[in-house]
């Protein structure tokens, strides 16, 4: 069984569609993936008929934008109904931010003297329901600026360079409560990733368990081996989940091919035992339980 818990699609900034997604998935010798774009479950249907077509199992999910104690937090939240009234506006908003911010990235570019303008972030970013700094990056590309996502990123998206603008988004405890009680479960992704280790100590992880944190997402390319050893002993400590994940995002990230990293099937039995207790709970409140799409 060879499990990906964390992909993304040109629903958010990958680069695939969803059902291309999910069939790259399938050809990648996958037999579970998880779908999980930035801040929406717009492609959540397309997947769903992909994976049936394919025979491939699927999970529904979305990774959230998050902030806590002034740093960014990458929340995965899986199988959580997705017209839960608190968890739609949880994700609206962060949408809303990440909508504002492409003219305002686009007026630095402007002032440093390069044309790309919103009409041409849109012509790349198109298909997104999420628009992120990946989409002017794609713009830039196809303005001959920058030759790829990483150059966009260094010379000109990342904090400290000159078109860096910062978004909102929500705040952790916020969004953990959403997932939840939307019959989700949720997962801290790449906890270590990109120097965020410094609010991911062992007691904040604790905290965030009282809060209803489910697992850890250990295996990922933003960790060595050091840090995944150190996250499993945190995870077993805590009792976390412990999950592995591509992070793939097409062709525009290297390095994050589709099963470069994987999920245990003992791990991820526990997730969906995990989800299901959600799911009875929540649905109690009106929330409907969101099953994986099986792999047939
Ligand atoms: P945003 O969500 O708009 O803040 O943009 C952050 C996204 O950009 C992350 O989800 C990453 O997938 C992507 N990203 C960050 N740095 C790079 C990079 N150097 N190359 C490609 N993608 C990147
Ligand atoms: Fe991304
Ligand atoms: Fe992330
Ligand atoms: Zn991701």
């Amino acid at each position: 069984m060879r499990i990906d818990l964390h992909t993304h699609s040109r629903a958010s900034d990958g680069t695939a569609s969803p059902a291309d997604l999910v069939g790259g998935a399938r050809a990648a010798g996958l037999d579970v993936v998880a779908l999980t774009d930035h801040d929406t479950t717009a492609g959540w249907d397309e997947a769903a008929r992909a994976a049936v077509e394919v025979g491939i199992e699927l999970v529904r999910g979305i990774e959230v934008s998050t902030t806590w104690r002034g740093r960014s937090v990458h929340l995965l939240a899986y199988l959580p109904d997705p017209h839960d009234a608190d968890l739609v506006a949880t994700l609206a908003a962060v949408v809303e931010r990440r909508r504002e911010r492409v003219p305002a990235i686009v007026a630095k570019l402007a002032a440093l003297g390069i044309g790309v303008d919103e009409a041409a972030v849109a012509a790349v970013a198109g298909h997104a329901a999420a628009a992120g700094r990946p989409h002017v990056a794609d713009a830039l590309v196809a303005a001959g600026v920058v030759r790829d996502r990483n150059e966009a990123f260094d010379r000109f998206l990342s904090p400290g360079r000159p078109a860096y603008v910062h978004r909102e988004s929500a705040p952790l405890l916020g969004a953990l409560a959403a997932v939840r009680g939307a019959g989700g479960v949720a997962v801290v992704a790449h906890p270590w990733g990109r120097g965020s280790r410094e609010v991911m100590t062992y007691e904040d992880l604790a905290e965030l368990v009282s809060a209803g944190l489910t697992g850890l997402e250990v295996d990922h390319q933003d960790h060595g081996p050091a840090q995944r050893a150190e996250l499993r002993e945190l995870a077993d400590a805590l009792g976390l989940v412990v999950t592995g994940s591509s992070d793939h995002h097409g062709t525009g990230k290297v390095d994050h091919d589709l099963g470069v990293n994987t999920t245990a099937p003992e791990e991820y039995e526990r997730l969906l035992e995990a989800a299901g207790r959600s799911a009875r709970a929540a649905g109690e409140h009106g929330a409907r339980a969101v099953e994986v799409v099986p792999g047939g």
